[in-house]
């Protein structure tokens, strides 16, 4: 079980984005990606799910050798692929519920039918494992969900259609102590040698709840810097400035601009 992001170049709308990442994920692992904003990491998960609006230019992203560069959204979904995203769309007239049971419905084989009793009662207790409230089946996806509940019913959805990778994206955000606790605990119980993890985060206090193995700097659209919990660490209290210095990067003390496509894709950081 692997995904492999070879050398992958990206852009949207004419500007390139990703700049050459490199990225092996396995099952068991789970991979942390941090980074300073607008640098490519919200990006990166959204290619591996198939987002339309971004163009690879070149490179491949790989699920145990096979590309899926070719492959839809749902395709990829059906493979075991997962995001949850840093703004879950509100999706009006679709219940939760109904929502999910689709999406595993139309996992299984034509002409298997998802057994609704078992699903309701799996629904259920992850709802109540992450805290949701009571009326959560039939609410429609997302709407007037706060931001805290809308990270947690990504981390629902995950729970029951139980990916092979994961992309979670800034799953942290906007969570207080408390849910911060219930989603570290809920995706750490999730861990195992069928998943392949990958967390996008700002901050270590998530990282305390779902322990990575492997820790990436991504700056300016490539993974400069890989290493271990003490990467997390030295990040959280000294920033990225020092990446920059030991790495050489000039042109971090703005925002760090992305390539415009028609100049060199791989100037900015060798
Ligand atoms: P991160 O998740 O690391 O904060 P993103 O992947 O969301 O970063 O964004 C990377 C860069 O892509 C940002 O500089 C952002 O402004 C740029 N970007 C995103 N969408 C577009 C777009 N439609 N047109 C131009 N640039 C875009
Ligand atoms: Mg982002």
């Amino acid at each position: 079980m692997v995904l492999e992001i070879k050398d992958l170049f990206v852009s949207v709308e004419d500007t390139m984005i990703l700049q050459g990442v490199n990225l092996t994920v396995k099952g068991g692992e789970t991979h942390a990606i941090m980074g300073p904003n607008g640098t490519g990491k919200s990006t990166l998960a959204s290619i591996c799910m198939g987002h339309p609006k971004y163009k690879i230019e070149s490179g491949d992203i790989l699920v145990d050798g096979e590309s899926i560069l070719d492959k839809s959204v749902d395709e990829r979904s059906r493979m075991g692929i997962f995001l949850a995203m840093q703004n879950p769309t509100e999706v009006p007239g679709v219940t939760n519920f109904d929502f999910i049971k689709a999406a595993l419905q139309t996992r299984m084989e034509e002409g298997k039918h998802l057994r609704v009793g078992k699903f309701i009662l799996e629904f259920e207790t992850a709802s109540k494992d992450l805290a949701m409230g009571k009326g959560l089946a039939h609410r429609f996806l997302n709407q007037g969900f706060s931001g805290g509940e809308k990270k947690r019913n990504e981390i629902l959805q995950m729970k029951l259609l139980k990916p092979k990778f994961a992309f979670l994206d800034e799953i942290d955000s906007g969570l207080d102590v408390d849910a911060l606790r219930i989603v570290g605990e809920n995706v750490t119980e999730l861990k195992s040698p069928e998943l392949g993890l990958v967390l996008i985060t700002h901050y270590q206090r998530l990282l305390d709840y779902i322990v990575p193995d492997f820790v990436h700097v991504m700056i300016n659209g490539k993974i400069v810097k890989t290493g271990g919990l003490d990467l997390i660490e030295k990040i959280d209290s000294q920033g990225y400035e020092w990446v920059r210095t030991e790495l050489g990067i000039t042109d971090f003390d703005k925002r760090p601009e992305p390539v415009s496509l028609g100049t060199c894709p791989t100037k900015s950081l060798k």
